[in-house]
């Protein structure tokens, strides 16, 4: 055994004991079935744990189970994930629901080697639903593991190399309680989001494990974990156009591939136009503008690109329909059925709607 393990195993009972009566309390851990761990896991992928819980009451609300997710409509579903970004996760969702309710009865597989198996589950999310609601002991290496893990063995490995990540996993193997996997996982999780923190100071005086920890005892934790910077992301400039009459406002939907796939958005278009090139933009829809308005200039993140964007409100002559795939419809429509990405949030106050999060704030 090596040293690294022997550290690991002792860490366990007191990793164990703090859980135990630290734990925070979080709706998917009431009833922690392989369904709802799921859910939790993909989408606390993206967003901080106070910001996933109304977005996951909503969902398990609406989608109780597997089968109500697999048969669940497009528009429905990128709805109901509108603000949460990345659709294509809750895309590759519905599709492993379908295979569960094809090939597994209905319900969500609680085996490793069958998680791995769906679409969107890697070894991280297929490691959380076995353990946890499984009781397989696997485990579940994620951002706050690989901190605490490389923290307490003191490793100076880069976490953004897959091989690191892979190690670790094995030398977790040997070191998971095969009769408290899940609380083992979900300790070392909690330790990471609640006490040794990613940016700033970890809170080692309170820490169960700091007697074992490498980091702790000698204040290695201000350069661990290592990690290697990402490639810088491409900045795109973008020109988004609010186009209204005094009833209507354009949408249309993005292509069935590529970034917000399938969704929709306000019309807009590469580069930065000028007010002349924005009205020529507006015309070539078929709509005949009268006004035209520069709007702030706003920007949006995504994880390979940045949009710099530019916006005009363009108030247009009253007319039925538009070309060029644009929809023409009622505001209140867009907000209720059309799921319109985050990315547009700084021009959705000129239709008057809301994006998202916001939309449900006032509705309880
Ligand atoms: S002692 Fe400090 S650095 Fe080590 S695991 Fe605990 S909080 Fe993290």
């Amino acid at each position: 055994m090596t040293e690294e393990t022997k550290r690991l195993k002792e860490m366990v009972s007191p990793l164990l004991s703090w859980f135990a009566g630290n734990a925070r309390k979080l709706p998917w851990r009431d009833d922690p079935t392989a369904y709802h761990v799921w859910v939790s896991e993909i989408m606390l992928q993206q967003t901080r744990v106070e910001a996933v819980k109304p977005f996951y009451a909503r969902f398990i609300g609406t989608l109780p189970d597997v089968k109500a997710l697999a048969g669940c409509p497009e528009d429905q579903l990128l709805k109901l994930w509108e603000g949460l970004g990345y659709y294509n996760r809750v895309r590759n969702m519905q599709k492993a629901a379908q295979i569960a309710v094809e090939s597994y009865d209905g319900k969500m597989p609680t085996d490793y080697g069958t998680l791995l198996s769906l679409p969107g589950i890697g070894s991280y999310t297929a490691g959380a639903v076995a353990s946890i609601a499984g009781g397989q002991a696997v485990p579940a290496v994620d951002g706050n593991v690989l901190r605490v893990i490389s923290r307490i063995c003191g490793s100076e490995a880069d976490i953004a190399k897959q091989s690191v990540k892979r190690g670790m996993e094995e030398t977790l193997l040997e070191v998971i309680p095969a009769d408290a996997p899940g609380s083992f996982n979900q300790a070392l999780m909690e330790l990471g989001a609640t006490v040794c923190l990613p940016n700033g100071a970890p809170e080692c005086s309170r820490c169960p494990v700091l007697h074992l920890c490498m980091a702790g005892k000698n204040g290695s934790w201000d350069h661990i974990p290592v990690k290697a910077a990402k490639k810088p992301r491409r900045v795109e400039q973008r020109t988004v156009l609010v186009i209204r009459d005094s009833e209507h406002a354009a949408v249309r939907r993005r292509p069935k591939k590529g970034l917000l796939a399938g969704l929709y958005e306000l019309p807009n278009t590469e580069g930065h136009l000028t007010q002349e090139q924005a009205l020529k933009e507006t015309a070539s829809f078929g709509f005949s503008p009268i006004r035209i308005r520069p709007l702030e200039d706003a920007k949006h993140i995504f994880s390979h690109v940045e949009w710099q964007m530019k916006g005009y409100l363009v108030l247009v002559e009253e007319q039925e329909e538009a070309g060029g795939g644009i929809l023409f419809v009622e505001p209140e429509r867009t907000e209720r059925d059309y799921p319109i990405p985050a990315a547009f949030a700084a021009y959705a106050k000129y239709l008057k709607i809301r994006l998202g999060q916001e939309k449900y704030k006032d509705k309880g």
